[in-house]
């Protein structure tokens, strides 16, 4: 069986918690899946170069802007849209890295960050407020399947977006979003891209929500969008694209990282095969 390599976006941030358990995820695969721990390689990556070398990428929690910033001055940011819009290669944020995988972001100075996009949807950028506001929730994730019924999955979130609104699929720019105020949006794709972006048609999936604070908030006299009566969008998937507001990368919890890389083996049979006829 041919080698799988997985990057971690490692500009800024936790990418180093992504490595060590992207590493035990895959030893924890191997005898169920029978798919050897040494199938995997997983690599930090810096480079349009190390970008190339990978079949699936994580962008890890840390500063969305400071990373887009990098990432800019790295000359990365173009491939890693067409990591993520053209090529279609799995990709998983984690909190900043959610941030930037969503076509569109408030709370945000115009023209103050740039996004990769790839996820139909607005993020508010500090949803769950400042740093010394950060809490931990046991969560139920339904998507673990059977290993998420165990125990409650340990969440950390730190200055943590939420997913506010699932916006409409656009085959390019998300038009309306740019009238907004205080929003940044992803950039269209080249002509090229267009037919590719496309394929983004899947819809955006709610994966898990925080149940509970949005009633919490509304207790407090804060102002509530009826729409996030059933809680707080917290995962979410559109097709190679997955993003989550909270950090799994730092519990010892390589449930999700598990799960995540059980989809990327998936999707690659899926495009070898059709690569093969
Ligand atoms: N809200 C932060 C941002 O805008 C993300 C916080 C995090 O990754 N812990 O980048």
């Amino acid at each position: 069986m041919s080698k799988i390599t997985v990057g971690v976006l490692a500009l800024q941030g936790a990418f180093y918690e992504h490595v060590q358990l992207l590493k035990k995820a895959t030893a924890d695969l191997a005898p169920e899946a029978g798919s050897p721990a040494s199938q995997w390689e997983v690599i930090e990556v810096r480079t349009p170069q190390e970008l190339e070398r990978c079949d699936a990428l994580v962008l890890p929690g840390g500063e969305s802007t400071t990373m887009s910033l990098v990432a800019a001055r790295s000359n990365i940011l173009e491939p890693l849209r067409d990591f993520v819009k053209v090529h279609r290669k799995p990709a998983w944020g984690t909190c900043a890295g959610l941030i930037l995988l969503a076509e569109s972001a408030n709370r945000t100075k115009k023209g103050g960050q740039d996004l990769i996009g790839g996820l139909d949807v607005r993020v508010n950028r500090n949803h769950f407020g400042r740093q010394a506001e950060s809490f931990q929730a046991p969560l139920d994730l339904p998507f673990l399947g059977a290993a998420g019924q165990s125990d409650p999955f340990p969440a950390v979130f730190i200055r943590a977006p939420v997913v506010e609104k699932i916006l409409p699929h656009q085959k390019g720019v998300q038009v309306d979003e740019l009238q907004k105020d205080d929003t940044v949006v992803a950039p269209a794709k080249s002509p090229e891209g267009h037919a590719a972006q496309d394929a983004m048609a899947d819809d955006v999936e709610v994966l898990a929500t925080l149940p509970g604070r949005a009633a919490k908030l509304a207790s407090e006299g804060r102002n509530i969008d009826a729409d996030r009566e059933t809680g707080d969008i917290i995962a979410v998937q559109q097709g190679n694209v997955f993003g989550t507001s909270f950090h799994p990368e730092l519990t010892n919890d390589a449930r999700i990282h598990a799960w995540w890389l059980r989809q990327v083996q998936s999707s690659l049979h899926r495009r070898r095969e059709i690569e093969q006829n």
